[in-house]
């Protein structure tokens, strides 16, 4: 994903039709999603760092790394623009339905089977009161380790109280799966690993060990 990219900020290409992730991602709230929240969180994020008065040099990255020193509204939007951006890259209408490469064997290594991971991740999705996102990210030592965040925070922000660099992550907001799944949270979460593009996790996984210092 393209988090290099400097303000003013756009809304990136998604990379497959709003129906195409149907019957897990309604092509109606696939588009509500990215037209209208995406776009959103974009427009008030390039409102509110013009408003900051703040230099506008942060790449997006570095936007997250650096949070604490804007304010809530750059916060929450560009929150809203990081996650979603990264969101949009680990979906795929054909993906291969479980992980590949050096990440299947860490999966299996830190959590005995990719059943068990699935528990793990489903715990964080669904233990997250209220808004929020649940993540699968890269530690400091090169470790996974899986947890939530409120509202659009993410494991990058420097606030952060879960940390990391995330390689999954999943929108559990109510405008997320609420057409489809209504209250069902756990259902849309048991659904949602019918169209992660694990290709693309791996490569964020590749790439998150190459920015620790780790080797997988
Ligand atoms: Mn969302």
């Amino acid at each position: 994903m393209n988090v290099n990219q400097k303000p003013p900020f756009t809304l990136p290409d998604l990379p497959y039709g709003y129906a195409e992730l149907e019957p897990v991602i309604d092509g109606k709230t696939m588009e509500l999603h990215y037209t209208k929240h995406h776009k959103g969180y974009v427009d008030k994020l390039n409102d509110a760092l013009k408003n900051s008065g703040q230099k506008q040099e942060h790449s997006l990255v570095d936007l997250m790394r650096s949070i604490s020193s804007f304010d809530t509204a750059v916060r929450n939007n560009g929150g809203g623009h990081f996650n979603h951006t990264f969101f949009w890259r680990i979906l795929s209408p054909d993906g291969t339905k479980e992980p590949v490469g050096d990440l299947k064997n860490a999966i299996n290594d830190q959590y005995g089977s990719f059943d068990r991971f699935r528990e793990e991740f489903k715990k964080a999705a669904t233990s997250r009161f209220g808004s929020g996102w649940a993540w699968l990210v890269v530690d400091a030592d090169g470790m996974l380790n899986i947890g939530s965040t409120p509202n659009q925070d993410n494991p990058l922000m420097d606030i952060a109280s879960f940390k990391g660099i995330p390689i999954l992550g999943l929108d559990v907001w109510e405008h997320a799966y609420y057409l489809s799944y209504q209250n069902r949270r756990p259902e849309y979460v048991d659904a949602f690993w019918d169209v992660v593009n694990w290709m693309e996790v791996e490569a964020q996984y590749q790439d998150s060990l190459k920015e620790v210092g780790s080797t997988a």
